[in-house]
């Protein structure tokens, strides 16, 4: 997942503000998918497949995405928390700057101070999978805002990623805090 705040993955705009996206016949077809399924398709053809396949379903993946995150935005206590937190600095994290796009990477988040948090819709397994992301990036907002009120206080804005952790470990329990750990083992005090 992306750690790379100063940038975010390739994504493709709206679908509604585009022409609709014409899936790859050439790729999105049986004979792929069986080729796929039996490990016998080449990496390229595995990709373009996937590619044509997330064109396809794009409107309709990101649709789903955004009613979860708007059902998670209210009702799940990880990204309520974050959110809490998040307002304490001044700022919000909403439906509006929770973006849902099909990404060409395969991460599934990421964080940019400008543009908000991003959520790649063909990337998401199941409601979990998106609670998890968007509590990591909303994690990266966290600390950005910290950060740029405090700047000088990089100590404490490693620990306070740690304890956010931690809190988090502890209300909502391991699962859903393991994809967050990386931010502790990175700020290098754990
Ligand atoms: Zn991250």
């Amino acid at each position: 997942m992306g750690d790379n705040t100063s940038s975010l993955p390739e994504t493709t705009t709206s679908p509604s503000s585009t022409e609709p996206a014409v899936p790859d016949k050439d790729f999105y077809n049986w004979s792929n998918f069986f080729s796929i399924l039996t490990g016998s398709a080449s990496p390229s053809a595995r990709e373009a497949y996937f590619n044509a396949r997330d064109t396809k379903f794009e409107e309709r993946d990101c649709k789903t995405c955004e009613k979860s995150r708007d059902w998670l935005l209210e009702n799940s206590p990880i990204i309520r928390f974050m959110k809490h937190n998040i307002n304490l600095l001044g700022q919000d994290i909403n439906s509006e700057n929770v973006r849902c796009k099909r990404c060409t990477t395969k991460q599934s988040g990421g964080f940019d101070a400008e543009y908000g948090i991003m959520v790649c819709a063909n990337q998401l397994r199941n409601q979990g999978h998106l609670e998890d992301t968007m509590a990591h990036e909303m994690v990266h907002a966290y600390d950005h805002l910290r950060f740029k009120l405090d700047p000088l206080d990089l100590r404490h804005a490693a620990y306070t990623s740690l304890n956010i952790v931690r809190r988090v470990q502890i209300r909502a329990g391991i699962l859903h805090a393991r994809s967050m750990e990386h931010h502790a083992a990175a700020a290098g005090v754990c």
